[in-house]
This record gives structure tokens, C-alpha cells and sequence, in this order.
């Protein structure tokens, strides 16, 4: 079965039959894993990927393997997108698309707020490649605009930002790039595709960390970029393949299984979600509480709009959370204090203001200060609000609160 058959169907029908099929040696019904490195080729196969086209007969796992390409068949399917490429981390997927993108001499601009990892990569490395890097607070499109430039190849977001829960305007930012021959990458991994579907909102890329709500399950890392095969497919040959970031059969098959039930799973994180941000929003000992959900966010509007489901992510403060956190961390009964996101489980960690301008987040503006302040002010816990019933949860949480 191909793809293009699923186009017509619902997301739950995608999330399971697509990329799928039965094998047609044994019928087995459940996809299989191909756990073998090397294949058995013809005498006259190529030996460079250069020679590699779509309807290669598989030679080499880091080329690709039938368990990784049905995981890229149903990300597509999910995503509404032409083509996947899966990687063996959402960093990876994130490397792969900087280093594709972007080469010395010209310019991105990058959210002044986004994943640690990314937000470090692109303080250093990837400007010391003699690539310019401006950080904007993307949320404001007018500083998007402002920091174009003639060398500007790339704008990257993420919405919902990691950790604040800021959102961007994707379709305006869309814009400002393209009229300024830019592409626009967006990292959906908060968003997930059953909120929102960034390439139909005119971005050229999506980034997906599989590691949290589409693998769903806390057991297997993943990355993911997607768009269309122009882009992607030199993208796979040219840098993927080389920089060798590949996803194992194992993982892929393990997230494959995870996404059957992704938008169920969506379905009930954001009910949860909303009922322990509600819970905590009336606590007196918590002083704010942001959720894309709740009519207090500060972007509210946007999020209705942009959003399909407001996910199951909660930034919340208290006067001293490096006091709490601790206090969290012993007392928590069925919340884990722990980074990460997007699984089963319900997951809190501490993320410290101070810490975090230190280490990740480089400010060059008062505007910009002033917008994180908004969000996260000294500090925020960061909860992922998992599958468990919803009144153990705030029953964990009452119970942990300042005792
Ligand atoms: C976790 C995360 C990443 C990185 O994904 P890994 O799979 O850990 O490499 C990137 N972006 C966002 C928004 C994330 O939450």
C-alpha cells in the first residue's frame, strides 16, 4: 500500500496503517524489523550514493533500511508532507539541516529561545564555521524582519518555544523569509502534528524530535525533518548520509509502534494537561501558570488559531522553585523528576533563569529580556503532563507543594 492511499483517510487510520503493510513473504501482519546492516546487492549495484536514486533495491543501512523507511512513511502521512528523513536524534536531524542549509558566509536567523542544545550549537560552532547567526525573539515579527539580511538563507523557530511556551505566527514569519529568499525551519516537536501542520502554514522544513510525543513512550531516541522531496531528498544524499546521524532499525521500529496511537495519545494529554494546569492555576502557592490552553496564556489568541490541540506541556512558577524543586524531587510519588517530555509518563524538572542565560540563551536586547521575563521570570518548572488519571496528578502535585 502506498501512501498516497492514506491521504483521504483520518489521522488515527494514518497513525496506524501508514508506511505499513503486511509482509509479503510470511503476512505477517505487524510490520517487521530489519535488523541487518548490509543487503544482498546485484553485481552491478554502485558503490557511491552519489549513483543512488528512490527505487534503489536497499544496499547499507545509513543509505536506508525498510523498517526506517516505513517510519518516514508515516511521519509524511501524519505531517501532511511530501517526504521524511529520519535521524538518530532530533539533534541530529537539527545538524544534518543547519550543516545542509548553510555554509560559510551566509546567515540565519535563529529564536533567541529554543531547544538548549540548538540554542548552544548556534552560539558557537555553527558561527565559528563563518556562518552568521542573529538571535530574535521570533514571537515579535517585526525583529524578524529587522534582522534579515541579504546573506539570510535560513529562519528558524520552534512554537511552542522550549522551555517558555512562547509562540510564533509561522504563516507571517513564513513570509518575511520567503520575500527575503530565506527558507523557514520550524521545530514542531512541542506542537506535534495533530496541532499543527507548519508546511501547510508555508514553512520549508519541519524538525521533529521522535524522542518525545510521536514515539511517545520515553524508551527509543528519533529525529525527523520533513518537507518537500526537492529539498529532502539532496538533503538524505549529500549531508545525511555522510554525517552518518542514521536511526536505528530497532528505535525506528519502537516509535513506529509508539505513533499507532499518537493522536489518541494527544487527545488525552491535552484533557490532562488542561485539568492539572486549571488545578495549578488556583493553587495559592503558585504564582503563574502558562499553558497554550489556558485563556490567561499571553498569546491565547494565537494559539487558538494556530493550534489544533494545545499538547500536554505546563511551565509553572512559585517564589522560591529552587527550594521546591528539591522538595519535588523527594516527595513526587508518581511525577518523575526528570528532564525530557512527551511520554506516558508525567515528567517535572527545575529550569533556573539564571542558569539558563548563562549557559544557553544570549540576549543582546532589553525587549528581549523583558519577553522571557514575562514567561519565566527567576525560574519555571516544566511539566509534561502525562497519561496517568488526571486526579493523581494533581493529588501528587498537592501533596509535594511546599511540604
Ligand atoms: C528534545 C528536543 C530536541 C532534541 O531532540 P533529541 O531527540 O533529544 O535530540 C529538539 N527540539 C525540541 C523542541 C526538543 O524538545
Amino acid at each position: 500500500m502506498q501512501n498516497r492511499h492514506f491521504t483521504a483517510f483520518g489521522e488515527q487510520t494514518k497513525a496506524i496503517h501508514a508506511g505499513e503493510h503486511p509482509d509479503a513473504m510470511t503476512r505477517a501482519s505487524a510490520p517487521n524489523l530489519v535488523m541487518s546492516t548490509t543487503f544482498v546487492t546485484d553485481a552491478d549495484a554502485g558503490f557511491s550514493v552519489e549513483a543512488m536514486d528512490e527505487d534503489n533495491a536497499w544496499i547499507y543501512t545509513r543509505w536506508g533500511n525498510p523498517t526506517i523507511k516505513q517510519l518516514e512513511e508515516k511521519l509524511s502521512a501524519l505531517e501532511d508532507a511530501e517526504t521524511a528523513v529520519a535521524f538518530a536524534s532530533g539533534m541530529g536531524a537539527i545538524t544534518a539541516l543547519l550543516l545542509h542549509q548553510l555554509k560559510a558566509g551566509d546567515h540565519a536567523v535563529v529564536s533567541d529561545v529554543a531547544y538548549a542544545a540548538l540554542s548552544e550549537l548556534t552560539n558557537e560552532m555553527i558561527p565559528n564555521l563563518n556562518i552568521g547567526v542573529t538571535k530574535v525573539d521570533t514571537s515579535d515579527p517585526e525583529a524578524v524582519q529587522a534582522a534579515m539580511k541579504p546573506n539570510t538563507r535560513l529562519v528558524y523557530i520552534e512554537t511552542p518555544c522550549n522551555p517558555l511556551l512562547r509562540l510564533t505566527d509561522i504563516a507571517t514569519v513564513a513570509e518575511t523569509a520567503h520575500r527575503a529568499g530565506a527558507k523557514l525551519a520550524v521545530d514542531s516537536t512541542f506542537a506535534t502534528p495533530a496541532a499543527t501542520k507548519p508546511l501547510q502554514l508555508g514553512a520549508d522544513f519541519v524538525i521533529h524530535s521522535l524522542t518525545k510525543y510521536l514515539g511517545g513512550h520515553g524508551d527509543a531516541l528519533g529525529g525527523a525533518l520533513l518537507g518537500r522531496k526537492t529539498d529532502l531528498t539532496p538533503l538524505r544524499k549529500k549531508t545525511a548520509i555522510r554525517l552518518g546521524g542514521v536511526i536505528s532499525p530497532f528505535n525506528a521500529w519502537l516509535i513506529l509502534r509508539g505513533m499507532a496511537t499518537f493522536p489518541l495519545r494527544m487527545r488525552a494529554h491535552q484533557e490532562n494537561a488542561l485539568k492539572v494546569a486549571t488545578y495549578l492555576e488556583g493553587h495559592p502557592l503558585v504564582e503563574r501558570v502558562i499553558y497554550p490552553g489556558l485563556p490567561s496564556h499571553p498569546q491565547y489568541e494565537l494559539a487558538r488559531r494556530q493550534m489544533n490541540n494545545f499538547s500536554g506541556i505546563i511551565t509553572f512558577q512559585v517564589a522560591d522553585g529552587k527550594k521546591q524543586a528539591r522538595i519535588f524531587a523527594e516527595k513526587l510519588r508518581i511525577i518523575h523528576y526528570a528532564v525530557s517530555l512527551g511520554h506516558h509518563r508525567s515528567l517535572i524538572f527545575y529550569l533556573d533563569t539564571q542558569d539558563l542565560l548563562q549557559t544557553s540563551f544570549k540576549f543582546s536586547s532589553p525587549e528581549q529580556f523583558k519577553s522571557w521575563d514575562t514567561f519565566a521570570g527567576k525560574g519555571i518548572f516544566r511539566l509534561s503532563v502525562g497519561l496517568e488519571d488526571a486526579a493523581d496528578l494533581t493529588g501528587d502535585l498537592e501533596q509535594a507543594l511546599n511540604r
